[in-house]
């Protein structure tokens, strides 16, 4: 090997490891160096009061500091894709997707968040596969975490319930069976783009389905779609949160999200 062919390759090298380093603490928490070990003078965070969990029939109480989406009573915070008001019925604390409705939109818009949803599976259950109470969180109105009836109903892996659809099927199927509540808890962080629209980091997602790790801060390759990756486009920070029509009639209930801050 010549001299300067592996002097070029040594700055390869460089350039790879600082990129890597780059991304590595882009997602990743650092230690602050502003405040001593034990600093009494750094601030407390704040006190919140925090959430209480749901039973089979009664829904939990969203956190303090929370935004709720829903609380079983009406869809004010959610329209059709027209802006209009959300024509899904509401009944008995939950909301039931009207098939042919379309999907429906939050009407404030929110980027990285954690996000709290219940669902619930038709019973009884019709349909096989993708055809089985399917419906869908769309994180950004873009990123899809499958909703679908996964209990004793085979599908692809990277289409059942808690996939994010059609890129990383979940680590385990958790499941209930239909007619039982289950939850999804979502902490996502969108992507970030430089102005001219190049991706600086991808979109990353961890969901926890009944208690249960299904997502592990995976990379999103773009938004997600029925046969394909389509490439990240440029979009805002927040963008609406959407819940799918798929011709099914999944229940909601408590549905409550929290904005992350920018570290
Ligand atoms: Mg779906």
């Amino acid at each position: 090997m010549l001299a300067d062919e592996a002097t070029l390759m040594h700055k390869h090298h460089l350039l790879l490891v600082a990129v890597v380093t780059l991304l590595t603490q882009l997602c990743t928490a650092q230690v602050s160096t502003q405040w001593k070990i034990h600093d009494l003078n750094r601030p407390l965070p704040p006190v919140i009061d925090p959430a209480t969990a749901s039973t089979p029939d009664v829904p939990g109480r969203a956190p303090s500091d929370a935004t709720v989406l829903f609380d079983g009573k009406d869809l004010s915070k959610w329209t059709d894709k027209a802006g209009k008001p959300a024509k899904w019925k509401v009944e008995n604390g939950y909301m039931e997707v009207v098939p042919e409705t379309g999907y429906i939109f939050t009407r404030a818009a929110f980027g990285d968040c954690q996000l709290h949803v219940e669902f619930a599976e038709p019973v009884p259950p019709t349909g096989e596969s993708q055809d089985r109470g399917n419906s869908g969180v769309f994180l950004m109105g873009l990123y899809e975490i499958q909703v679908l009836d996964s209990y004793q109903n085979k599908t692809y892996a990277d289409g059942q319930a808690a996939a994010v659809y059609g890129q990383y099927p979940p680590l385990v199927n958790a499941s209930r069976p239909p007619g039982e509540w289950q939850t999804y808890d979502i902490i996502f962080h969108g992507p970030r783009f430089t102005k001219d629209g190049k991706l600086l980091h991808p979109a990353r997602v961890t969901v926890v389905h009944n208690g249960v790790l299904v997502q592990d801060n995976v990379l999103l390759t773009g938004p997600t779609a029925h046969g394909k990756r389509p490439p990240y486009k440029l979009h805002p920070e927040k963008l609406p949160l959407a819940l799918q029509d798929h011709g099914d009639p999944v229940r909601f209930r408590n549905i409550w999200i929290r904005g992350l801050k920018e570290d």
